[in-house]
């Protein structure tokens, strides 16, 4: 045990598995850049850490949502090309172009703010254009497009700004022969076709995302994006495990019992008594709830590696705690519980967690909250 295995839960978080998954991403992808999706905490896993841990694997570029992600990149000294795509008005772009992030711009009035932004801080802004190719978000309508994009380059001619990158975003790249995914890139291809003839010539061009990244090749263009599947879950569950891709989970999400005693049958457990002892058991106090990221709808459904078994949540995971029941077993407090890792031990993997809850395994290690310390290796 250490400082933080002592506590009541922790995220171990495997740098070297990261540094290979980045590895086997790329090899993916030869001649491709690779850009390392660090947002959202690097979905759970602790961005700085993460970042340079991608860096040193081989990553060429950083990608975050927000601006303030990119900045927090910078004043934790990390280098590199980062580039931020959640353009938001009166957003810190100037501090962005300030500190040589790349921007992007789906829109004129965003290119005026990225201009504006240029000439406050007096230097060329780097931004990158996005066009919406069907996912419907925040890129450029593609009708659009031609005037955005002539837009930029008059802007670039004048030194304001200069086009560093073209990209878009899929809708269904995790469904494997969804049509949209033709129709996506029929969609990115045709603007780059625009950009071109507007006299656009930047370094990247990039829509692939993790199943991209290790489905698609005809996605790879300049650059691959992929985030969750660094992390070492597949994007594409229904096609492969992280094993079939050369991927290793990262993140291993552990805690110590807190309690654990003995109860006769018929006894209620957690709030609104969801679940009642089917006889006399063994009830074991799992300190970590909601409030830590574990979803309540793990309630009667979440795995639990517990005393060598699996175990599933005993009625409703409360803010700070859930119960599991052993059955005949017996167990400590202060034992050792694995929520979910690689599965080496046994364990569930975040994948069974998201079956359990109903949802996809990005959310289960994205939401792990700032209450549970990453303990790194
Ligand atoms: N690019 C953008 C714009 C994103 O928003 C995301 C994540 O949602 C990614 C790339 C990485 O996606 P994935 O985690 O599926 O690889």
């Amino acid at each position: 045990m250490n400082d933080m295995t002592s506590g009541r839960g922790w995220a171990q978080i495997d740098l070297g598995a990261l540094r290979g998954n980045v590895a086997a991403l790329r090899a993916k992808a030869p001649g491709a850049a690779f850009m390392a999706v660090v947002k959202a905490d690097a979905y759970g896993h602790g961005m700085v850490p993460c970042a340079r841990a991608a860096l040193e694997g081989g990553a060429d570029w950083l990608g975050v949502a927000t601006p303030e992600e990119a900045l927090a990149l910078r004043a934790a000294g990390v280098g590199g090309r980062v580039l931020c795509w959640l353009w938001t008005p009166g957003g810190p772009w100037r501090e962005c172009v300030e500190a040589d992030v790349d921007v992007t711009v789906s829109a004129p009035w965003a290119l005026e703010e990225a201009v504006a932004a240029a000439r406050a801080a007096g230097r060329t802004a780097r931004v990158q254009l996005k066009v919406d190719a069907g996912l419907g978000r925040n890129g450029c309508q593609p009708d659009q497009w031609p005037a955005l994009t002539a837009a930029a380059r008059a802007a670039e001619k004048a030194d304001l700004i200069k086009v560093t990158g073209l990209w878009a975003h899929f809708s269904c790249a995790d469904e494997p022969g969804h049509p949209s995914i033709a129709r996506e890139l029929g969609v990115f291809r045709t603007a780059l076709d625009q950009a071109a003839a507007a006299g656009l010539d930047p370094e990247v061009r990039h829509i692939a995302n993790s199943p991209g990244t290790l489905t698609l090749p005809e996605s790879h263009f300049d650059m691959v994006r992929p985030g969750v599947a660094m992390y070492g879950i597949s994007p594409v569950p229904q096609v492969g495990g992280p094993a079939d891709f050369g991927l290793r989970p990262v993140m291993t999400l552990a805690a110590r019992l807190a309690s654990v005693k003995q109860v006769p049958g018929g006894h209620g457990v957690s709030y609104g008594h969801r679940y009642v002892t089917p006889g006399p058991t063994t009830l074991a106090l799992v300190p970590l709830g909601y409030g830590d990221g574990v979803p309540r709808h793990a309630s009667g459904a979440g795995p639990v590696l517990v005393a060598g078994k699996w175990r599933t949540v005993a009625g409703r995971v409360a803010m700070d705690q859930f119960v599991v029941d052993l059955g005949g077993d017996a167990a400590a407090a202060g034992d050792e519980v694995l929520l979910f890792g690689p599965g080496d031990r046994g364990e569930p993997t975040a994948e069974d967690w998201a079956r359990a809850c109903g949802t996809i395994a990005y959310e289960i290690v994205t939401r792990i909250g700032g209450r549970v310390p990453r303990v790194y290796r």
